[in-house]
């Protein structure tokens, strides 16, 4: 129900005020732009479309602070009933009040007509506060929210907050959360990856998204934030993204014999390092997502053959999960 877009991908509709970091937060996760870069960025102006190069090919619409989108000359529906979850980014460091009024205004009138869209709400650059001030601005931030909401009847409607920052990883990790709601296959990739990490003794596993590194899913053992910069780091060590641009794979022609075979595979990149005290396993699923596994320090190398067969046996149950991933998740341009 949350994804209603013709091509049948969640969309995201990024929103908040003028210079609460909308850009920054799209440049940074979606076109890899260093985060001190975003200083340089000019603030937002208009509705942005952007189509993604990743799997999940959503959207981000980039909204100006300051437009009326509940105006009636503005087209609502068009704009809500394609979307799976609005992020309203909020500034941290700024004033807040105004900028939670109109939130409240924006929740209300979603429960109103488009209850099901999640909104998550970004408490945003919070790289600049003190531990303490951090906390009590965020339970504070819920607080209003929150009885505004109750106030009005609507205790269960679906609001989540995130603390996050363009300087580390959090603004990935606040994504990641975001679009696992939009994806209904999520518990059977969790059964599939649990089930993967136990048969070899893996420690920790994400479904990359490359280009943006999002994960798209992990196992359901505890996650801490330190196996998620690991995991992210390595795709940057061991995928050129730029060369995912120019990716061509037969299979992508639509051959079955070729997917059949599986002789695209042996294309694909499999590599495995000792980092640290922890080995690192990669490899590329399709176009769009990797698996990235974390091991402890007493998996020798030679495990690798298990890990290369499991991994096999996982891709594979991949294929039916998302059975047209490989042919028909195509990126499109705006239109
Ligand atoms: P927009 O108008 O909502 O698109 O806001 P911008 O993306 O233009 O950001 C406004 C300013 O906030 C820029 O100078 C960014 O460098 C800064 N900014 C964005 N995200 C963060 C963050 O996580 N932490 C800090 N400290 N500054 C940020």
């Amino acid at each position: 129900p949350n994804s209603k877009a013709g091509d049948g991908k969640p969309r995201l509709l990024l929103m908040g005020q003028r210079r609460s970091g909308k850009s920054s937060i799209s440049s940074v996760v979606f076109h890899k732009l260093p985060p001190s870069e975003t200083l340089y960025l000019e603030t937002t102006t208009r509705i942005k479309k952007e189509s993604m190069h990743s799997f999940m090919d959503f959207q981000v619409w980039d909204f100006p602070g300051h437009l009326d989108y509940f105006d009636p000359a503005f087209d609502v529906d068009n704009i809500f009933e394609e979307i799976g979850a609005l992020i309203w980014v909020i500034d941290a460091q700024d004033e807040y009040l105004e900028a939670i009024m109109r939130l409240n205004t924006t929740i209300l009138n979603l429960q109103h007509s488009y209850p099901n869209i999640n909104v998550e709400v970004f408490v945003h650059k919070v790289d600049g506060l003190s531990e303490d001030y951090k906390g009590d601005t965020f339970r504070d931030i819920i607080q209003r929210v929150q009885d505004e909401l109750s106030d009005h009847g609507y205790e269960n409607a679906p609001v989540s907050f995130y603390q996050t920052s363009i300087y580390d990883h959090s603004i990935f990790e606040a994504f990641s959360k975001v679009i696992q709601k939009l994806i209904p296959q999520l518990p059977t990739l969790e059964a599939l990856l649990n089930s993967l990490c136990s048969t070899c003794h893996i420690e920790k596993a994400y479904l990359f998204d490359i280009m943006s590194k999002i994960y798209i899913a992990t196992d359901t053992s505890p996650t801490d934030i330190g196996s998620y910069e690991i995991c992210s780091d390595y795709i940057d060590v061991v995928i050129d993204v730029s060369e995912i641009y120019g990716w061509d794979r037969p299979s992508e022609n639509g051959d079955a014999d070729l997917q059949e075979t599986g002789n695209n595979d042996a294309e694909s990149l499999i590599t495995m390092e000792r980092k640290g005290n922890n080995y690192l396993y990669l490899r590329e699923i399709n176009k769009y997502l990797a698996l990235i596994c974390l091991m402890g320090d007493d998996s020798p190398s030679e495990k690798k053959a298990v890990i290369d067969y499991n991994v096999g046996v996982f891709q594979a149950a991949l294929k039916q999960v998302f059975p047209r991933a490989e042919r028909d998740i195509v990126v499109q341009s705006p239109s």
